[in-house]
Order: structure tokens, then sequence, then C-alpha cells
């Protein structure tokens, strides 16, 4: 008989964690505050997961009907900086999509899904309780993250990237034929408006007016329109007393698209203590150091080098370098990837 298992969060890792013990017949409850679909402020797409991940956590074929990103094309402020292939391809999916399809197949397997239903902190510090619930909110508010559907916009390449003076902003396919745009600010007491005004207002102040002037035109779908602030680029690694996954565990800067490949990644990696806990081999303290022991070697490389370089990614004398870089044709694209996956 195996001992139950609670996650708190039904984000990207709660719910594949969910499936994954689900696929060994561990009795899991997850605790979602929101129900679904809903949309999240992400670039959505997936750049890092391997296939292998997919089919461990037993969620290949849910995401075998995506687009895959190869080509991206970035822009420092107005102008094209260059061109980079990937080097492996991302999947592209909505939040919307994503976490439905996610919360859909826990249901199927036996998973119990209790929505709508927002878990008190004290939880996490239980036997057997999942802390799945994403990002930690940070004191200081220095980052807002908006993000919203436009129909009608085409890219130059399967993803763009643009680089303003005060944030970043990417910019994909979907599904439906939806472009999501999804960026990152320095938050700005003068950029003021309602969703698409609230957006274009942080574009002009970031010098993205030519992307600002693209998006005043194109078909926005207002419902999809979402926000953040308070974004917390800490690690959490070595807690002791709570299982952490995902974001909570430590959230790697937006520009890598690798947040939701942490995400999976890290559910991959909590299979294993977890059913060994659940089969009572090991106790809950083991089952924690054992995963915190693998996470750390895992992750903590890539988390530091993405908050390393996120300054340099935005402040004018890196891209002034990047700029003569490209003329060299030697552009530090891939040396980036390499540090942040
Ligand atoms: C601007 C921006 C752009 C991004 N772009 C990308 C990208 O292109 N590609 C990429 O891979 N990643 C991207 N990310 C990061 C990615 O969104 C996250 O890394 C990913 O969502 C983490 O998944 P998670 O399951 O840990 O957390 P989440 O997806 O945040 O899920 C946590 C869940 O827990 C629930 N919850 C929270 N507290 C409680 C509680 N007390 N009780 C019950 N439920 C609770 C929440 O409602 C939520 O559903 C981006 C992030 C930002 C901010």
């Amino acid at each position: 008989m195996s001992k139950p298992i609670n996650i708190v969060g039904g984000g990207v890792a709660g719910l594949s964690l969910g499936i994954a013990l689900r696929n060994q017949d561990v009795p899991v409850t997850l605790y979602e505050a929101l129900s679904y679909p809903r949309h999240r402020v992400c670039g959505e797409f997936i750049c890092g997961v391997s296939d292998a991940t997919l089919e461990n956590l037993g969620i290949k074929k849910l995401l075998a009907d995506c687009g895959r990103l190869l080509d991206t094309a970035w822009y420092r402020g107005n102008a094209h900086v260059g061109t980079f292939q990937l080097p492996k391809p991302a999947i592209a999916i909505s939040r919307y999509a994503m976490d439905q399809r996610l919360a859909d197949q826990f249901v199927a397997l036996g998973g119990n899904l209790r929505t709508n239903e927002r878990v008190s902190e004290e939880v996490f510090s239980n036997k057997g309780w999942v802390r799945a619930s994403g990002r930690r909110k940070s004191n200081k508010r220095e980052w807002i993250g908006l993000k919203a559907h436009f129909t009608g916009l085409e890219t130059t390449e399967d993803l763009e990237l643009h680089i303003g003076s005060a944030g970043y902003v990417g910019m994909s396919k979907v599904e439906n034929g939806c472009t999501n745009v999804s960026g990152l600010f320095k938050l700005n007491k003068n950029c003021k408006g309602q969703k698409r005004e609230l957006l274009l207002s942080y574009l002009r102040a970031s010098g993205l007016d030519s992307l600002a002037d693209r998006l005043a035109v194109a078909d926005m779908d207002a419902e999809s329109f979402c926000g953040v602030t308070a974004l917390d680029f800490k690690r959490y690694f070595n807690s002791a007393d709570e299982f952490c996954l995902g974001d909570a565990q430590g959230m790697i800067c937006p520009y890598t698209g690798n947040g939701m490949s942490i995400a999976l990644e890290s559910a991959e990696l909590a299979t294993e203590p977890l059913m060994r806990y659940a089969e009572g081999v090991l106790n809950w303290t083991q089952a924690i150091r054992e995963y915190n022991r693998e996470a750390s070697h895992k992750f903590a490389g890539r988390l530091r080098a993405s908050t390393q370089l996120h300054p340099f990614i935005y402040q004018k004398p890196f891209n002034q370098l990047s700029e003569g870089l490209v003329k060299l044709n030697l552009l530090p694209f891939r040396l980036i990837y390499q540090l942040t996956h």
C-alpha cells in the first residue's frame, strides 16, 4: 500500500509530476489555486527539454502535435542584429492549452485534482507534501512580465527576440494561428494604460517602437492578456524540510526559454525519490535530500549563469559588443545557450 503524495500547484511542474506518479500507481492529490484553462505570463516555447524527459514523465504524446521552433531572429532596439538556430527545436504551445492537457491527463490517470483550492504555506513542511507552487514573490518590485496573444501577426523567423534598453520581448507562434508576445521589463511608473496600451507603453519606453507599431495594429485577444510583478530569481535548493520543484526551487531568467524545461526535468528527477518514499523505502527527509542533491547538481549552474548574464542582455555595452561580434560573425548566442540550458 503506497503512501499518498500531495502536490501544491498545478502548473507544468506539479501536473507533470502528478502524471508521472499516477503512471506508477502512487495515490496523488493535487491542489491548484485557479482552474483550467487559463492564460499565464510565459513565452510559451519549451527550450532544452529532451524527448527522454517527456517520455519518462509520460507526456510525450500530449505534445506531439505542437509546433517546433528552430530559427530565431534577434533585434536590438529597432534593428535586426542577426539570426541564430537553436541547437534543437523548441516546443511551441500556449499555457492555456498545455496546462489543460496536462490536467486532463492527470485526471484520466486517476489523480485527484482539486481546483480553486489555495493551500496555506504551512503545509509545505508536512511529510508527503510537494511544493510546486511556482515562483516565490520578491519583496522588491523590480520587474514586470506581460503577455498577450495576437492574430494576423507574422514573425520573421520561428521566434523573434527583441532586446530593448529596459527589457526584452519574445514572439512566437502558438496554436490556432495565434502569436504569443511576452516581455520582461524593468518596472516603470511612467508606463501606464490598460492591457495593450500598457504593453505598448513598456515597448516604447524600452526603445522598441517598431515592434510597438506592429502590435498597435494587430488583433489582440484581450482575454489572453496577463501580467506579473515581484519576480524573484533567487535559488531555494537547500531547504531541508521542503520538497520544492519547478519555479518554487528557483526561477531561471525568462530569456532562456528554459523555465518549463526545468519544471519538467525537476518533475522527472522528483519521481523516483517520491516513489521510494511512497513505498516506504525512504523516509521524507531522505527523499528531500536525495532530490535536492540531484536537482542542485542539474540546475544550479544554469540558474546562476542565467542570473549573471541577465543584466548584460539588455544593457547598452553588451549590445554594442554583440553588434561588433555580429560583424565578425562571432555572435555569442551559442555560448549563452550552452551556459543556460
Ligand atoms: C515573462 C516570462 C516569460 C517566460 N517565458 C518562458 C518561455 O518562453 N519558456 C519557458 O520554458 N519558460 C518561460 N517562463 C518561465 C515559466 O513560465 C516557468 O518557469 C514555469 O511556469 C514554471 O512552472 P511551475 O509549474 O514551477 O510554476 P507555475 O507554472 O507558475 O505553476 C504554479 C502553480 O501553482 C499554483 N499555486 C501557487 N500557490 C498555490 C497555493 N498556495 N495553493 C495552490 N496552488 C497554488 C498557481 O496557481 C500555479 O498554477 C517565463 C516566465 C516569465 C515571467
